[in-house]
């Protein structure tokens, strides 16, 4: 008899209960209200799935007190029995025989302290100001789990094919990543700092004894694991202090970055196509609910849009059509001739017209080569030295080197990488070119003085990559907590 009385109120998650057969057996669900109505209907969610249950209760024999701290928003656990849904909608109900309110969430507009979340539409700005609560809609439930199966089958990808996860540091004393402006870490009283003679600012006095960083990245300690492991990736946040305030810029974001030794361009462009087709396709086999609401909710909004603004596919078929395709890949220099001859840049219409080789592309010329022109993502390689990082192998050419950046559609560059240049006198060359600081770099030097080999590496930003997969268009809305210019809530 213990075990019954154990097994009745034992919570079932609402992702099970949906999918089991009805038989009047006893089951205790536990979750947030979403709507009561009729005083008898309550839609339950806890968050396991999108789908919430209905609990009847019978209001005869419930108490009007109780009736009415059933409010959106308020937390309770129901005890019934499973049973056959009369209404439409619904394959199973639960008929509640019991029920406990654990946390109560006012309704009643006058008074303090209402609950934001009322049964109504919230645009994505009042939800993004509520942060705290966005969890409990239906799009942010959606966004979340898909963010959680994805970065579950990153690591899956990588742990079947025998990479080893590196936790790189995230705090840094190296500024040479070149990728961006860095935040400071320091423990120096920043109204009274110790100076050296000469009137700088003394960092040896610094908690670390010298001046420190937030990563920007974690690549360059990945390639001395590299070195010794063969396949290895990051997956961890990473800082930027730039101040581009648009819909594709974090100020802390996630990055993923394999570093692989023995291999050249091409296979760091296999593998990385690989990688995104695998989790793209995970989250499909896994998600599948949670994208059709959210492909169905983008199709809604677009149809507020002009015919021609509009996308020609829905998310889902976006998705399906990624993993159906290979991606097209050309050169930099065969990308910006398309440029230069389209009518686009002939009738003026970029803000930045294509003139000559050599300048970096802006996001428009790469959202024109992938949503115009190829129409499917799109891998570019070989760009010119000037506009890429210090340590991307050098082309025979002299004036290029082995990078290759991944386009898509709606987000332009989600995933950068390249070749790495092992060859020493070469990188130092470059490094002397850019003054880069060669003797603080020594550590990143020896792998190129000892046992150096070809090797290949990428970063793919992971909210980019959830911004694609859930078809949300700022990249606020797929980090729980977004960091940006100005904007560190919660
Ligand atoms: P962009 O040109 O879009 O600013 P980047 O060239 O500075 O990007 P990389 O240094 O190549 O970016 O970083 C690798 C990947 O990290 C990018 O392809 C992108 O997916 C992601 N990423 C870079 N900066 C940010 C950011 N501020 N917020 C979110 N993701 C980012
Ligand atoms: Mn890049």
């Amino acid at each position: 008899m213990a075990f019954f009385i154990h097994t009745i109120m034992k919570r079932t998650k609402i992702k099970e209960l949906i999918a089991t057969e009805p038989s009047g057996q006893e089951v205790t669900v536990k979750g947030w209200v979403r709507t009561f109505r009729n005083n008898s209907f309550i839609a339950i969610n806890d968050g396991s799935t999108i789908n919430n249950i209905q609990a009847v209760v019978n209001f005869e024999n419930t108490d009007e007190a109780t009736l009415k701290r059933i409010t959106p928003g308020a937390c309770l656990r129901v005890t019934g029995s499973l049973i056959a849904s009369q209404g439409k909608g619904q394959k199973v109900e639960i008929a509640v025989k019991e029920m406990e309110i654990y946390g109560d969430a006012e309704s009643d507009v006058t008074k303090p302290n209402v609950y934001p979340l009322q049964p109504k539409a919230h645009s994505l700005e009042f939800l993004r100001e509520i942060a705290h609560l966005r969890f409990r809609t239906n799009t942010f439930g959606a966004v979340f789990r898909i963010r959680h199966n994805l970065a579950f089958a990153v690591h899956q990808f990588f742990h079947e094919r025998g990479f080893v996860y590196m936790h790189t540091p995230i705090i840094t004393a190296s500024d040479a990543e070149g990728a961006g402006e860095m935040f400071r870490v320091t423990t120096l009283d920043i109204n009274n700092p110790p100076k050296t003679e000469t009137g700088e600012i003394d960092f040896k006095q610094d908690f670390f004894g010298k001046s420190t960083n937030l990563t920007v990245s974690g690549q360059l300690e990945g390639e001395l694991a590299a070195m010794a492991f063969g396949d290895v990736y990051t997956f961890g946040p990473t800082f930027r202090a730039e101040n581009s305030n648009t819909t594709r810029h974090l100020a802390e974001f996630w990055m993923i970055e394999p570093e692989m030794a023995f291999y050249d361009l091409n296979d760091n462009m296999d593998l990385a196509e690989e990688l995104l087709q695998y989790v793209i396709k995970y989250a499909l086999e896994h998600n599948r609910e949670d994208i059709e609401f959210l492909s169905q909710r983008l199709f809604d909004e677009e149809k507020q849009k002009p015919q021609t603004e509009r996308s020609e596919m829905t998310l889902l078929e976006k998705l399906q059509f990624c993993i159906d395709n290979k991606f097209e890949r050309v050169t930099y220099t065969q990308a910006i001739d398309i440029l230069r001859e389209s009518n686009h840049n002939k009738k003026k219409k970029f803000q930045y017209l294509v003139n000559e080789w050599g300048t970096d592309l802006q996001s428009e010329h790469e959202r024109y080569l992938v949503e115009k022109h190829f129409k499917k993502p799109v891998i570019l390689t070989d760009y010119p030295k000037e506009i890429k990082s210090f340590y991307m192998r050098q082309n025979e050419d002299g004036k290029t080197v082995r990078a290759m950046d991944i386009l898509f559609p709606g987000i332009g560059e989600i995933v950068g990488g390249s070749q790495r240049e092992e060859r020493l006198e070469l990188l130092e060359t470059r490094m002397k070119e850019l003054h880069l600081p060669i003797e603080e770099m020594y550590w990143y030097l020896d792998t190129r003085r000892f046992g150096a080999c070809p090797h290949a590496g990428f970063g793919l930003g992971f909210e980019r990559l959830v911004l694609f997969v859930t078809g949300m268009t700022n990249i606020r809305d797929v980090i729980a907590f977004p960091r940006t210019p100005k904007s560190a809530e919660f």
